[in-house]
């Protein structure tokens, strides 16, 4: 479960929890909120003088003390009265006196239940234009499944042949070995091959696209510089690396001991964390050029997503 999916059960949850208590808060025998007609202390009097209410619950908060009267005749119906606190002893005399059955309550401890309650359209609404924020940034719940479902994946390959006394540069970390790529860069077999993948994925055509062989201001460059330029390139096209996955073929030297380091070029090169970056090595069991210690090779898969 991603985050977003998890970020939409919690806040179902918590919607169907807060309905669950204005509806409890609404429909519970305590309820003060529903079916009462505000009259005055004079009405609300008369009415126990007439043996209308027989029913009546003192709740006592900080603020006030509040009598509520139950209807004789219909349960559901009720009447409300604000008292002084002084008046509050006389007041239960007289209704008990009437034999009246008077209920005692502290809402103090109920207050921030209550304040809950009524706040909550309020923190629904907060939450609902949350959520809409959040959608008109792109980052929406919607859009981030339609976004999965946008995915792209692309594949690069290189080769580049062997010779001796060239530096070996695979990943934008020189390795020590006797042999080196020949290229008209620097060789950089893996970098290339990812440089692919990303174009690829993106739709962008090739390496050789944006960066011809035959252009002088590449002789010798940095393959690094072609993966920052790709970089840029899927920026603008609104896309994100998701996850690459690579492996490099060749006899010698061995390449694992290096992988930290190559990830981290790699990944700084891409803006990327290096846990986006994933490298595996292998041999060509001594078969064919790459075997024979002549070629070194690179299969790159990358997966872009598109915001
Ligand atoms: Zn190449």
């Amino acid at each position: 479960m991603n985050s977003s999916s998890t970020a939409k059960t919690v806040l179902f949850w918590f919607s169907i929890i807060f309905l669950g208590l204005m509806l409890y808060k609404l429909y519970s025998p305590d309820s003060s909120r529903s079916g009462k007609d505000e009259i005055s202390y004079n009405e609300f009097m008369a009415k126990v003088d007439a043996g209308e209410i027989k029913n009546v619950t003192m709740y006592l908060s900080q603020s006030s003390y509040d009598l509520w009267g139950q209807d004789a005749h219909s349960p559901n119906r009720g009447f409300h009265v604000t008292l002084f606190k002084e008046a509050a002893p006389s007041v239960t005399e007289h209704l008990r006196e009437k034999g009246v059955q008077v209920t005692v309550k502290e809402v103090r401890s109920a207050d921030w239940m209550l304040l809950l309650v009524n706040g909550m359209p309020l923190l629904l609404l907060v939450g609902f234009c949350l959520f809409l924020l959040q959608r008109m940034k792109g980052g929406s719940w919607r859009t981030a499944q339609a976004g999965s479902s946008k995915t792209q994946t692309g594949i690069g390959y290189d080769l580049h042949r062997l010779e001796e006394g060239r530096p070996l540069i695979v990943g934008g970390i020189e390795l020590p070995f006797d042999r080196g790529p020949v290229g008209h860069s620097d060789g950089d077999v893996l970098a290339h091959a990812l440089c692919d993948a990303l174009l690829g994925a993106a739709g962008l055509g090739d390496i050789g696209t944006h960066f011809p062989d035959t252009d002088p201001q590449w002789k010798g460059a940095n393959s690094l510089l072609f993966l920052e330029h790709a970089k840029k390139l899927l920026t603008d096209k609104n896309f994100t690396i998701e996850h690459v996955d690579a492996v490099v073929i060749t006899e010698k030297p061995k390449l694992g001991p290096h992988f930290p380091k190559m990830r981290e070029a790699l990944a700084k090169a891409l803006g990327v964390s290096s846990d986006k970056i994933h490298l595996k090595a292998k041999t060509n069991e001594g078969v064919d050029a790459i075997g024979r210690g002549e070629a070194i090779a690179a299969h790159v898969v990358a997966t872009l997503s598109s915001r």
